[in-house]
């Protein structure tokens, strides 16, 4: 049986996904449960190709119905790329419908390939790339021992955009905490807009639990933002985004609280801006019923829908006063743990 990993980006959920290396090989990133108790490996080509064949087999018929396929774990781009053009004309082979072949790769990795390589992965099918950028700032890429510069993470990406290769870029607001908040929205504006990546997906931090992170906020190094924080530092970065075609994306992830917030930077970018202020000048107790409301579950719900519903106001507010009451930071707990409950856990229980 061929092998898979557990990890791909929402975009990926019917793709093929073929694991070309296991984990990752930095896993230190102190936000990141995804692959904390593993080991990284590569896997050799022969073996790879073995895993498409039984693919193929496994399909049958169907496979002319694949179009897509993703290629695991964290960083791919960190084979030869002798070997990723192999992989790729063996899996175009085998799979001859599909139209978008996609990875994660680390910012080291990309900067590691020149233009020419990239173009030619982009020839052989290789389509789009996803990129964990996190933030901009380097104090907050020091803090979270993400182990790249923001100068790397340009040099990668402008890379990838210079192959003609789709670029997906990841951010994760809130996670310099309120100390690096401001740095951190204009720090990342500014990395993005050097690179004018295709996608910059909006990946809103939630505290991971027994997480090295957690216990920088016990001991006072790390203030976790709340929830109204993180949209106001959303709303930073974004009025320090210039207009590019690049796709900014909340809806594509339910720990945004937002998702609405979601357009074109170059057609939408008054509106989501607009949408940010519609939200953040509401009464502090409607905020926090919404904020309540899409952690319980109801994803994507518009602030003014809610607002409609009598009933469900006073109910919400309620449980807000409730959970406010007799603790100052009562509702901001409850919802941090209704956020961690939404983040894959490590693999083996360990951050190490
Ligand atoms: S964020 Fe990416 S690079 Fe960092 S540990 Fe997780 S998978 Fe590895």
């Amino acid at each position: 049986m061929f092998e898979q990993g557990v990890i791909r980006p929402p975009s990926e959920a019917n793709s093929l996904l073929v694991r070309v290396t296991r984990n990752c090989p930095w896993n230190r990133c102190l936000f990141c449960p995804a692959y904390k108790g593993t080991t990284f490996s590569r896997r050799s080509v022969a073996e790879i190709k073995e895993d498409i064949d039984e693919m193929a087999r496994y399909h049958g018929r169907n496979g002319s119905h694949v179009t897509t396929a993703f290629f695991q774990d964290a960083d791919s781009l960190i084979l030869p790329v002798e070997e990723l053009l192999e992989i790729l004309k063996h899996l175009g082979e085998a799979f001859p419908s599909l139209t978008r072949i996609t990875s994660y790769a680390r910012a080291k990795s990309l900067k590691r390939k020149s233009v020419t390589s990239l173009r030619a992965l982009k020839a052989a099918g290789l389509t789009r790339i996803h990129t964990g950028l996190e933030s901009g700032s380097v104090k907050v890429l020091k803090l979270t021992q993400k182990g790249e510069s923001p100068g790397e993470m340009i040099e990668g990406g402008q890379r990838v955009m210079a192959a003609g290769i789709e670029l997906s870029e990841y951010i994760m607001p809130g996670v310099g905490g309120k100390e690096l908040s401001h740095e951190n929205a204009l720090e990342t504006a500014h990395v993005l807009n050097r690179i004018r990546p295709d996608f910059i997906r909006v990946r809103t931090f939630a505290l991971p639990p027994n997480s090295p992170m957690e216990a920088m906020a016990r001991e006072g190094c790390f203030t976790p933002m709340n929830e109204l924080e993180t949209v106001a530092e959303i709303r930073d970065l974004l009025r320090h985004l210039e207009e590019m075609p690049a796709h900014f994306r909340c809806a594509d992830f339910s720990l945004n609280l937002l998702m609405h917030v979601d357009g074109y930077l170059d057609r939408d970018r008054d509106r989501m801006l607009e949408d940010l202020d519609a939200f953040l000048s509401l009464p502090e107790l409607d905020q926090k019923a919404y904020v309540l409301l899409q952690r319980s579950g109801h994803y994507g719900v518009h602030p003014s829908e809610m607002l409609e519903h009598q009933d469900l106001m006073s109910q919400l507010h309620n449980k807000v006063e409730e959970l406010d009451s007799g603790n100052d930071d009562g509702f901001n707990r409850y919802i941090r743990a209704m956020m961690a409950g939404q983040l894959p856990r490590p693999q083996t229980g360990s951050w190490t």
